[in-house]
Protein backbone atom coordinates (compact mmCIF):
# COMPACT_ATOMS: atom_id res chain seq x y z
CA UNK A 1 0.00 0.00 0.00
CA UNK A 2 1.20 3.45 -0.76
CA UNK A 3 0.06 5.74 2.40
CA UNK A 4 0.59 8.89 -0.86
CA UNK A 5 1.97 12.24 -0.24
CA UNK A 6 0.05 13.88 2.09
CA UNK A 7 1.90 13.52 5.74
CA UNK A 8 5.09 13.80 3.63
CA UNK A 9 3.61 16.93 2.48
CA UNK A 10 2.82 18.82 5.61
CA UNK A 11 6.42 17.78 6.86
CA UNK A 12 7.66 20.05 4.04
CA UNK A 13 8.74 17.44 1.34
CA UNK A 14 8.18 18.59 -1.97
CA UNK A 15 6.02 16.24 -4.58
CA UNK A 16 9.23 16.11 -6.63
CA UNK A 17 11.60 14.72 -3.99
CA UNK A 18 8.41 12.26 -2.20
CA UNK A 19 8.20 10.77 -6.11
CA UNK A 20 11.74 10.31 -6.24
CA UNK A 21 11.91 8.69 -2.75
CA UNK A 22 9.01 6.69 -4.16
CA UNK A 23 11.24 5.12 -7.06
CA UNK A 24 13.77 4.51 -5.06
CA UNK A 25 12.34 2.96 -2.35
CA UNK A 26 10.41 0.87 -4.97
CA UNK A 27 13.43 -0.45 -6.60
CA UNK A 28 14.83 -1.71 -3.37
CA UNK A 29 12.02 -4.12 -2.48
CA UNK A 30 13.79 -7.17 -3.24
CA UNK A 31 17.18 -5.82 -1.00
CA UNK A 32 14.40 -4.80 1.67
CA UNK A 33 13.38 -8.59 2.06
CA UNK A 34 16.65 -10.04 1.94
CA UNK A 35 17.33 -7.77 4.89
CA UNK A 36 14.09 -8.37 6.92
CA UNK A 37 15.06 -12.31 6.45
CA UNK A 38 18.49 -11.19 8.35
CA UNK A 39 16.38 -9.90 11.00
CA UNK A 40 14.37 -12.93 11.33
CA UNK A 41 17.03 -15.03 11.62
CA UNK A 42 18.69 -12.59 14.59
CA UNK A 43 15.18 -11.78 15.91
CA UNK A 44 14.40 -15.53 17.06
CA UNK A 45 18.72 -15.78 17.59
CA UNK A 46 18.06 -13.48 20.81
CA UNK A 47 14.33 -14.45 21.55
CA UNK A 48 16.32 -18.06 21.91
CA UNK A 49 18.83 -16.72 24.04
CA UNK A 50 16.51 -14.58 26.37
CA UNK A 51 14.45 -18.21 26.42
CA UNK A 52 17.34 -20.45 26.96
CA UNK A 53 18.87 -18.22 29.61
CA UNK A 54 15.07 -18.45 31.86
CA UNK A 55 15.35 -14.40 31.63
CA UNK A 56 12.21 -13.78 34.37
CA UNK A 57 10.68 -10.64 35.32
CA UNK A 58 12.55 -9.80 38.12
CA UNK A 59 15.97 -9.94 35.86
CA UNK A 60 14.49 -6.46 34.57
CA UNK A 61 14.65 -4.98 38.14
CA UNK A 62 18.38 -3.49 39.35
CA UNK A 63 20.46 -3.43 42.21
CA UNK A 64 22.02 -0.18 43.96
CA UNK A 65 25.69 -0.23 46.15
CA UNK A 66 27.73 -2.90 45.44
CA UNK A 67 25.35 -4.89 43.32
CA UNK A 68 25.90 -8.02 44.66
CA UNK A 69 23.81 -10.68 43.05
CA UNK A 70 22.58 -8.65 40.96
CA UNK A 71 20.39 -11.02 39.35
CA UNK A 72 19.09 -9.62 35.90
CA UNK A 73 23.12 -8.26 34.84
CA UNK A 74 24.21 -11.81 35.33
CA UNK A 75 21.78 -13.31 33.66
CA UNK A 76 21.51 -10.35 30.54
CA UNK A 77 25.01 -11.36 30.04
CA UNK A 78 24.31 -15.16 29.57
CA UNK A 79 22.46 -13.98 27.03
CA UNK A 80 24.95 -11.98 25.29
CA UNK A 81 26.82 -14.82 25.92
CA UNK A 82 24.31 -17.14 24.14
CA UNK A 83 23.55 -14.93 21.38
CA UNK A 84 27.47 -14.24 19.99
CA UNK A 85 28.06 -17.88 21.12
CA UNK A 86 30.95 -16.73 23.39
CA UNK A 87 31.73 -18.63 27.02
CA UNK A 88 30.79 -15.18 28.55
CA UNK A 89 30.03 -11.49 27.92
CA UNK A 90 30.11 -8.51 30.52
CA UNK A 91 27.78 -6.27 29.70
CA UNK A 92 27.47 -2.68 31.98
CA UNK A 93 26.42 0.63 32.27
CA UNK A 94 29.31 1.31 34.24
CA UNK A 95 31.24 0.87 30.44
CA UNK A 96 30.43 4.19 29.58
CA UNK A 97 30.79 3.90 26.01
CA UNK A 98 32.47 1.76 22.58
CA UNK A 99 35.89 3.26 23.47
CA UNK A 100 35.88 2.70 27.16
CA UNK A 101 34.45 -0.90 26.37
CA UNK A 102 37.40 -1.31 23.85
CA UNK A 103 39.83 0.05 25.71
CA UNK A 104 38.87 -2.13 28.83
CA UNK A 105 39.79 -4.98 26.32
CA UNK A 106 43.03 -4.19 25.52
CA UNK A 107 44.36 -2.51 28.79
CA UNK A 108 42.98 -5.30 30.39
CA UNK A 109 44.55 -8.60 28.20
CA UNK A 110 47.77 -6.80 27.48
CA UNK A 111 50.92 -6.57 29.76
CA UNK A 112 53.92 -4.09 29.63
CA UNK A 113 56.04 -5.64 26.90
CA UNK A 114 53.19 -7.07 24.93
CA UNK A 115 52.43 -5.71 21.19
CA UNK A 116 49.63 -4.96 19.47
CA UNK A 117 48.85 -5.38 15.56
CA UNK A 118 46.15 -4.07 14.03
CA UNK A 119 46.16 -5.50 10.55
CA UNK A 120 43.75 -3.60 9.04
CA UNK A 121 45.16 -0.59 8.98
CA UNK A 122 44.44 2.50 10.75
CA UNK A 123 41.94 2.16 14.02
CA UNK A 124 38.84 3.79 14.90
CA UNK A 125 40.01 7.73 16.28
CA UNK A 126 39.65 7.55 19.70
CA UNK A 127 41.33 4.77 20.13
CA UNK A 128 44.83 6.79 18.78
CA UNK A 129 44.78 7.79 22.31
CA UNK A 130 44.30 4.74 23.96
CA UNK A 131 47.03 2.65 22.02
CA UNK A 132 49.15 5.80 22.25
CA UNK A 133 49.45 6.37 18.28
CA UNK A 134 48.89 10.22 19.13
CA UNK A 135 50.86 10.49 22.26
CA UNK A 136 48.39 10.45 25.68
CA UNK A 137 48.10 10.24 29.11
CA UNK A 138 47.29 7.23 29.86
CA UNK A 139 47.79 5.12 27.05
CA UNK A 140 48.77 1.65 26.07
CA UNK A 141 52.33 3.24 25.13
CA UNK A 142 52.97 4.82 28.22
CA UNK A 143 52.61 1.13 30.11
CA UNK A 144 55.17 -0.24 27.87
CA UNK A 145 52.81 -1.95 25.32
CA UNK A 146 54.27 -1.84 21.93
CA UNK A 147 52.23 -1.24 18.98
CA UNK A 148 52.16 -2.40 15.02
CA UNK A 149 50.13 -1.77 11.81
CA UNK A 150 49.75 -3.43 8.81
CA UNK A 151 47.29 -1.34 6.09
CA UNK A 152 45.10 -2.86 3.38
CA UNK A 153 46.14 -3.13 0.47
CA UNK A 154 45.25 -0.38 -2.46
CA UNK A 155 42.38 -2.86 -3.26
CA UNK A 156 40.70 -3.32 0.15
CA UNK A 157 42.47 -7.08 0.26
CA UNK A 158 44.72 -8.04 3.63
CA UNK A 159 48.35 -7.67 3.08
CA UNK A 160 49.21 -11.43 3.62
CA UNK A 161 52.69 -11.30 3.68
CA UNK A 162 53.60 -7.78 5.63
CA UNK A 163 50.81 -9.62 8.33
CA UNK A 164 53.03 -12.57 9.27
CA UNK A 165 56.07 -10.63 9.28
CA UNK A 166 54.52 -8.59 11.71
CA UNK A 167 53.42 -11.20 14.32
CA UNK A 168 56.47 -11.80 16.64
CA UNK A 169 57.56 -12.83 19.90
CA UNK A 170 55.67 -10.43 21.68
CA UNK A 171 52.61 -9.99 19.79
CA UNK A 172 49.86 -10.60 22.15
CA UNK A 173 46.57 -9.28 20.97
CA UNK A 174 45.30 -8.42 17.40
CA UNK A 175 42.56 -5.84 17.48
CA UNK A 176 40.36 -5.87 13.76
CA UNK A 177 37.93 -3.52 13.06
CA UNK A 178 34.82 -4.48 11.36
CA UNK A 179 33.73 -1.23 10.52
CA UNK A 180 35.32 0.97 8.14
CA UNK A 181 34.43 4.05 10.85
CA UNK A 182 35.49 7.06 9.10
CA UNK A 183 38.02 5.77 6.38
CA UNK A 184 37.12 4.98 2.68
CA UNK A 185 38.44 1.31 3.06
CA UNK A 186 35.36 -1.03 2.72
CA UNK A 187 33.73 -2.46 5.88
CA UNK A 188 34.86 -6.17 6.42
CA UNK A 189 32.30 -8.91 6.25
CA UNK A 190 32.04 -11.61 8.98
CA UNK A 191 33.84 -14.07 6.43
CA UNK A 192 36.57 -12.10 5.79
CA UNK A 193 37.48 -11.37 9.41
CA UNK A 194 37.14 -15.38 9.70
CA UNK A 195 39.63 -15.62 6.85
CA UNK A 196 41.94 -13.02 8.57
CA UNK A 197 41.74 -14.53 11.89
CA UNK A 198 42.23 -18.39 10.53
CA UNK A 199 45.44 -16.83 8.89
CA UNK A 200 46.78 -15.49 11.85
CA UNK A 201 45.74 -18.16 14.37
CA UNK A 202 47.94 -20.41 11.83
CA UNK A 203 50.94 -18.42 12.68
CA UNK A 204 50.52 -17.60 16.37
CA UNK A 205 47.45 -20.18 17.90
CA UNK A 206 47.75 -18.88 21.24
CA UNK A 207 47.42 -15.04 19.67
CA UNK A 208 44.15 -13.22 21.19
CA UNK A 209 41.83 -11.48 18.29
CA UNK A 210 39.75 -8.93 19.50
CA UNK A 211 36.86 -7.54 16.98
CA UNK A 212 35.61 -3.97 17.12
CA UNK A 213 32.28 -4.97 16.13
CA UNK A 214 30.53 -1.41 16.68
CA UNK A 215 27.70 -0.40 14.21
CA UNK A 216 28.57 -4.25 12.53
CA UNK A 217 26.30 -6.02 15.33
CA UNK A 218 22.96 -7.92 13.29
CA UNK A 219 23.53 -6.55 9.85
CA UNK A 220 24.25 -10.34 8.98
CA UNK A 221 23.36 -13.74 10.58
CA UNK A 222 26.83 -14.27 11.98
CA UNK A 223 29.04 -12.74 14.26
CA UNK A 224 32.77 -12.40 14.27
CA UNK A 225 32.72 -14.44 17.71
CA UNK A 226 31.13 -17.23 15.45
CA UNK A 227 34.48 -17.07 13.21
CA UNK A 228 36.94 -17.76 15.91
CA UNK A 229 37.24 -14.12 17.31
CA UNK A 230 37.97 -14.21 21.01
CA UNK A 231 36.46 -10.95 21.62
CA UNK A 232 34.09 -9.16 20.48
CA UNK A 233 33.62 -5.62 21.43
CA UNK A 234 31.02 -2.87 20.86
CA UNK A 235 28.62 0.29 22.09
CA UNK A 236 24.86 -0.05 23.71
CA UNK A 237 24.22 3.15 22.19
CA UNK A 238 24.73 1.51 18.79
CA UNK A 239 22.86 -1.30 17.19
CA UNK A 240 22.92 -3.38 20.39
CA UNK A 241 20.86 -1.37 22.62
CA UNK A 242 18.76 -1.18 20.27
CA UNK A 243 17.79 2.69 20.69
CA UNK A 244 16.36 2.06 24.48
CA UNK A 245 19.87 1.35 26.40
CA UNK A 246 20.66 5.04 27.46
CA UNK A 247 24.22 4.10 28.41
CA UNK A 248 26.41 0.97 28.11
CA UNK A 249 29.05 -1.36 26.39
CA UNK A 250 30.11 -4.85 26.11
CA UNK A 251 32.76 -7.55 25.89
CA UNK A 252 31.63 -10.80 25.14
CA UNK A 253 34.31 -13.62 24.25
CA UNK A 254 36.37 -16.29 25.76
CA UNK A 255 36.48 -16.43 29.49
CA UNK A 256 39.63 -15.70 30.71
CA UNK A 257 39.43 -12.92 28.69
CA UNK A 258 36.38 -11.30 29.78
CA UNK A 259 37.88 -12.15 33.29
CA UNK A 260 40.81 -10.25 32.67
CA UNK A 261 38.33 -7.22 31.75
CA UNK A 262 35.95 -7.51 34.79
CA UNK A 263 39.00 -7.16 36.63
CA UNK A 264 40.13 -4.10 35.18
CA UNK A 265 36.34 -2.74 34.74
CA UNK A 266 36.20 -3.05 38.64
CA UNK A 267 38.87 -4.54 40.75
CA UNK A 268 41.50 -7.40 40.84
CA UNK A 269 38.99 -9.71 43.27
CA UNK A 270 35.91 -8.02 42.89
CA UNK A 271 35.48 -8.61 39.07
CA UNK A 272 32.05 -9.91 37.83
CA UNK A 273 30.56 -9.86 41.20
CA UNK A 274 30.18 -5.92 41.91
CA UNK A 275 28.63 -3.18 39.71
CA UNK A 276 24.90 -2.86 40.19
CA UNK A 277 23.00 -2.62 37.41
CA UNK A 278 20.90 0.58 38.76
CA UNK A 279 17.60 1.27 36.63
CA UNK A 280 19.25 -0.04 33.45
CA UNK A 281 17.96 -3.86 33.16
CA UNK A 282 14.82 -3.42 31.40
CA UNK A 283 16.35 -0.98 28.24
CA UNK A 284 19.09 -3.43 27.73
CA UNK A 285 16.92 -6.25 27.69
CA UNK A 286 14.10 -4.88 25.56
CA UNK A 287 16.64 -3.11 23.67
CA UNK A 288 18.50 -5.98 22.77
CA UNK A 289 15.13 -7.70 21.94
CA UNK A 290 14.28 -4.69 19.44
CA UNK A 291 18.04 -4.57 18.03
CA UNK A 292 18.04 -6.80 14.80
CA UNK A 293 14.83 -4.79 13.63
CA UNK A 294 16.27 -1.70 14.37
CA UNK A 295 19.32 -2.59 12.78
CA UNK A 296 17.48 -4.07 9.93
CA UNK A 297 15.39 -0.46 9.58
CA UNK A 298 19.36 1.88 9.91
CA UNK A 299 20.57 -0.99 7.27
CA UNK A 300 17.67 -0.20 5.00
CA UNK A 301 17.93 4.08 5.87
CA UNK A 302 21.62 3.26 4.20
CA UNK A 303 20.68 1.74 1.32
CA UNK A 304 17.88 4.05 0.60
CA UNK A 305 20.62 6.89 1.54
CA UNK A 306 23.47 5.55 -1.16
CA UNK A 307 20.68 5.15 -4.19
CA UNK A 308 19.43 8.38 -3.56
CA UNK A 309 22.41 10.40 -3.71
CA UNK A 310 24.29 8.19 -6.35
CA UNK A 311 20.89 8.98 -8.84
CA UNK A 312 21.76 12.44 -8.33
CA UNK A 313 25.39 12.11 -9.74
CA UNK A 314 27.26 11.77 -6.01
CA UNK A 315 29.78 9.37 -4.65
CA UNK A 316 28.53 7.39 -1.96
CA UNK A 317 30.15 4.86 0.09
CA UNK A 318 29.57 1.81 0.26
CA UNK A 319 27.54 2.45 -3.43
CA UNK A 320 24.02 1.54 -4.41
CA UNK A 321 24.40 -2.29 -4.70
CA UNK A 322 27.31 -3.28 -2.48
CA UNK A 323 26.48 -5.68 -0.28
CA UNK A 324 26.30 -4.27 3.55
CA UNK A 325 28.53 -4.90 6.78
CA UNK A 326 27.37 -2.10 9.09
CA UNK A 327 25.11 0.46 8.94
CA UNK A 328 26.95 3.26 7.85
CA UNK A 329 26.73 5.49 5.01
CA UNK A 330 29.09 8.05 3.34
CA UNK A 331 28.23 10.51 1.25
CA UNK A 332 30.50 12.71 -0.91
CA UNK A 333 29.07 16.34 -1.79
CA UNK A 334 32.05 18.58 -2.29
CA UNK A 335 31.45 21.62 -0.35
CA UNK A 336 31.03 22.58 2.81
CA UNK A 337 27.42 23.84 1.79
CA UNK A 338 26.39 20.51 1.02
CA UNK A 339 27.39 19.18 4.15
CA UNK A 340 25.87 21.70 6.41
CA UNK A 341 22.69 21.61 4.24
CA UNK A 342 22.23 17.85 4.42
CA UNK A 343 22.88 17.85 8.38
CA UNK A 344 20.31 20.71 8.58
CA UNK A 345 17.73 18.13 7.20
CA UNK A 346 18.82 15.34 9.31
CA UNK A 347 18.47 17.47 12.17
CA UNK A 348 15.17 19.52 11.06
CA UNK A 349 13.73 15.39 10.53
CA UNK A 350 14.39 14.54 14.52
CA UNK A 351 11.90 13.76 16.76
CA UNK A 352 13.71 15.67 19.83
CA UNK A 353 15.56 19.12 18.80
CA UNK A 354 13.81 19.51 15.34
CA UNK A 355 13.61 23.12 15.49
CA UNK A 356 17.46 24.07 16.15
CA UNK A 357 19.54 24.43 13.14
CA UNK A 358 23.22 22.65 13.64
CA UNK A 359 25.92 24.70 12.84
CA UNK A 360 29.93 23.68 12.26
CA UNK A 361 32.28 24.10 15.31
CA UNK A 362 35.42 23.15 16.91
CA UNK A 363 35.18 19.79 18.29
CA UNK A 364 38.20 19.06 20.51
CA UNK A 365 40.38 16.11 19.01
CA UNK A 366 39.40 17.04 15.28
CA UNK A 367 41.68 18.56 12.82
CA UNK A 368 39.36 20.45 11.00
CA UNK A 369 35.34 22.12 12.00
CA UNK A 370 32.58 19.54 11.97
CA UNK A 371 28.83 19.62 11.90
CA UNK A 372 26.81 17.38 13.60
CA UNK A 373 23.09 16.67 13.55
CA UNK A 374 21.65 14.28 16.34
CA UNK A 375 18.10 14.54 17.62
CA UNK A 376 18.19 11.75 19.82
CA UNK A 377 16.27 10.22 22.82
CA UNK A 378 19.57 9.14 23.92
CA UNK A 379 22.48 12.19 23.65
CA UNK A 380 24.76 11.10 20.81
CA UNK A 381 22.87 7.92 20.24
CA UNK A 382 23.99 7.15 16.58
CA UNK A 383 21.71 3.81 16.25
CA UNK A 384 19.36 7.04 16.14
CA UNK A 385 18.82 9.00 13.14
CA UNK A 386 22.33 11.22 13.06
CA UNK A 387 24.92 12.45 10.61
CA UNK A 388 28.12 14.44 10.73
CA UNK A 389 30.65 15.92 8.44
CA UNK A 390 34.09 17.25 8.70
CA UNK A 391 33.81 20.69 7.15
CA UNK A 392 37.23 19.61 4.92
CA UNK A 393 37.59 18.10 1.33
CA UNK A 394 35.97 15.67 -0.02
CA UNK A 395 33.28 17.18 2.12
CA UNK A 396 31.88 13.69 2.82
CA UNK A 397 28.92 13.42 5.38
CA UNK A 398 28.71 9.65 7.67
CA UNK A 399 25.09 9.27 8.31
CA UNK A 400 23.90 6.49 10.33
CA UNK A 401 20.85 4.70 12.42
CA UNK A 402 17.20 5.52 12.43
CA UNK A 403 15.16 2.99 14.53
CA UNK A 404 12.84 2.86 12.30
CA UNK A 405 12.77 2.33 8.34
CA UNK A 406 10.13 5.18 8.11
CA UNK A 407 12.06 7.37 9.42
CA UNK A 408 15.39 6.64 8.36
CA UNK A 409 13.35 7.18 4.72
CA UNK A 410 11.76 10.44 5.95
CA UNK A 411 15.34 12.03 7.49
CA UNK A 412 16.64 11.04 3.80
CA UNK A 413 14.49 12.73 2.29
CA UNK A 414 14.81 15.62 4.53
CA UNK A 415 18.03 16.01 3.61
CA UNK A 416 17.91 16.16 -0.08
CA UNK A 417 15.03 18.66 0.84
CA UNK A 418 17.55 20.57 2.56
CA UNK A 419 19.70 20.74 -0.51
CA UNK A 420 17.06 21.46 -2.63
CA UNK A 421 15.68 24.20 -0.60
CA UNK A 422 18.94 25.66 -0.50
CA UNK A 423 19.53 25.58 -4.36
CA UNK A 424 22.38 23.33 -4.27
CA UNK A 425 20.35 20.48 -6.22
CA UNK A 426 17.50 21.53 -8.51
CA UNK A 427 14.21 20.00 -8.81
CA UNK A 428 14.91 19.46 -12.22
CA UNK A 429 17.21 16.99 -11.60
CA UNK A 430 15.59 14.94 -8.90
CA UNK A 431 12.86 14.64 -11.51
CA UNK A 432 15.48 13.59 -14.14
CA UNK A 433 17.15 11.29 -11.70
CA UNK A 434 13.35 9.78 -11.31
CA UNK A 435 13.26 9.52 -15.03
CA UNK A 436 16.56 7.54 -15.35
CA UNK A 437 15.84 5.25 -12.79
CA UNK A 438 12.50 4.42 -14.32
CA UNK A 439 13.80 3.68 -17.31
CA UNK A 440 16.25 1.26 -15.79
CA UNK A 441 14.42 -0.21 -14.56
CA UNK A 442 11.63 -0.59 -17.94
C1 LIG B 1 31.64 4.39 17.46
C2 LIG B 1 32.83 3.57 17.26
C3 LIG B 1 33.81 3.45 18.25
C4 LIG B 1 33.78 4.23 19.53
O1 LIG B 1 32.57 4.23 20.19
P1 LIG B 1 32.12 5.48 21.08
O2 LIG B 1 30.91 4.98 21.75
O3 LIG B 1 31.88 6.63 20.16
O4 LIG B 1 33.22 5.76 22.05
C5 LIG B 1 34.88 2.62 17.99
N1 LIG B 1 34.99 1.95 16.83
C6 LIG B 1 34.09 2.07 15.86
C7 LIG B 1 34.28 1.32 14.57
C8 LIG B 1 32.98 2.87 16.04
O5 LIG B 1 32.08 2.97 15.06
Amino acid sequence: MNIGYDMYRTLGISGEVYAYGEAVAEMLQSRFTEIDATAEYNQLKVLKGMQDQQVSEACLLGTTGYGYNDLGRDTLERVYASVFHTQDALVRPQITCGTHALALALMSNLRPGDELLSPVGKPYDTLEEVIGIRPSRGSLAEYGVSYAQVDLLPDGGFDYDNIRRAIGERTRLVTIQRSKGYQTRPTLSVARIGELIAFIKGIKPDVICMVDNCYGEFVETVEPSDVGADMVVGSLIKNPGGGLAPIGGYIAGRRDCVENAAYRLTSPGLGKEVGASLGTLKDFYQGFFLAPTVTAGALKGAIFAANIYEGLGYKVVPDGRQSRHDIIQAVTFGSPEGVIAFCQGIQAAAPVDSHVTPEPWDMPGYDAQVIMAAGAFVSGSSIELSADGPIKPPYAVYFQGGLTWQHAKFGILRSLQSLVDKGLVKTEDVAKAREKLKKSLS
